[in-house]
């Protein structure tokens, strides 16, 4: 019997567990996901999301070829048949829903952390990315993930993924029915190795407005330095991503009015168009945060493990990077 694994266990439905899920199916591995929360129910559900690597140290390679694969994907929906690229409609089952929206980064430090600029010029070229004054104004791929993870689940699914609704307790229960795990488990990622204490939570509170039909928002805003909290704002294609808030330490997920006032506040002034939208909901959730994002194999269990969690505020935008490491660290074995 060959000593390859051929089946592969991921333990979470995530961004990551469902990016590493799919491209280990590419890459001809029986997959099987277990979670005890469907993507819809997780914070990468959440999540705005702008590809941007925010607060991502030591991710440099991960970083740029998950932003090659997202460019990939928003070519796919500029390719597809759709006369008018901004409605929802435009979004078949086919297309998944990524598009590359501009926008201006506001920068308050001096010097400014300019990091994430040099993978851009690489994937993009130069003239995504240009200095303005008080930012930079870039375009760069928005994914509209709520869509997105179902569209990636799908995709799963047709690879012949098999999901199971459950809790993992211990790694043990998975010995002889799998040939390796990957452990995608965001916030509890580390609790299945003995407990890891390096990744806690960093509370991030947003909230929905319902984007205008007539005169849509389509630029997004970022003012990650701002002293009193960070403040973005994303328009997706019918709604627009409010936020926001980075409170480490803290549980709490649900959201409180008086963070919600602090946020419209900071938000209108940066895009006073928001004054005139209805407010559809609020949201809060944790990122799980780490001092780097943990993506190694792990030695000392009955089986082969591999860890892929602790992707703190951008593990959107660092999802198709993992996976492919995954890839590379399951090929190893
Ligand atoms: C307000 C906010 C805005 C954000 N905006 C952005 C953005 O614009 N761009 C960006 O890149 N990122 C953004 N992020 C960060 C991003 O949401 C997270 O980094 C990402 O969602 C983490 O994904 P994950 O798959 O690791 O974890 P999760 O989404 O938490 O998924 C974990 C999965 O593991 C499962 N699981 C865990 N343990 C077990 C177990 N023992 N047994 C069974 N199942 C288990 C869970 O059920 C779940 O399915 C934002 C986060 C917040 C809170």
């Amino acid at each position: 019997m060959s000593s390859r694994p051929s089946n592969i266990t991921v333990i979470g439905a995530g961004i990551i567990g469902l990016s590493c899920a799919h491209d280990l199916s590419e890459a001809g591995y029986e997959v099987t996901v277990i979670a005890d929360h469907g993507p819809g129910d997780t914070v990468s559900a959440l999540a705005g999301a702008l590809w941007f690597p925010y607060h991502a140290a030591g991710t440099g390679e991960v970083v740029e070829r998950s932003l090659r694969r997202f460019v990939e994907l928003a070519a796919l929906g500029d390719s597809a048949d759709s006369a008018d690229a901004g409605n929802v409609d435009d979004f078949t089952d086919d297309v998944p829903p990524v598009q590359m929206r501009t926008g201006v980064l506001h920068e308050r430090l001096d010097p400014p952390d300019r990091s994430w600029v040099a993978p851009v010029v690489k994937v993009l070229g130069e003239e995504a990315v240009r200095p303005v004054d008080g930012g930079v104004r870039a375009t760069l791929p928005m994914i509209m993930t709520s869509r997105y993870l179902a569209w990636l689940m799908d995709s799963c699914r047709m690879n012949g993924v098999a999901f199971q609704w459950r809790t993992v307790t211990s790694l043990d229960e998975l010995t002889g029915t799998t040939d390796a795990v990957v452990i995608a488990g965001g916030l509890r990622g580390g609790d299945l190795l003995g407990g890891d204490d390096a990744v806690t939570p960093v509370r991030g509170q947003l909230m929905l407005f319902v984007n205008s039909d007539e005169n849509p928002l389509t630029d997004w805003v970022v003012d990650s330095d701002d002293p009193s909290q960070l403040t973005y704002v994303f328009p997706r294609e019918d709604e627009i991503v409010v936020g926001g808030t980075s409170e480490p330490g803290s549980w709490d997920e649900a959201p409180d009015q008086e963070t919600a006032e602090a946020i419209l506040a900071r938000a209108e002034a940066l895009v006073p168009e928001l004054k005139e939208l209805p407010i559809l909901g609020h949201g809060a959730g944790l990122r799980p945060s780490r001092e780097t994002v943990r993506l190694e194999r792990v030695e000392g269990y009955g089986l082969p493990v591999i860890a892929a969690y602790g992707h703190g505020g951008a593990g959107v935008t660092l999802s198709w990077g993992t996976a492919e490491r995954v890839v590379e660290l399951v090929g190893e074995l």
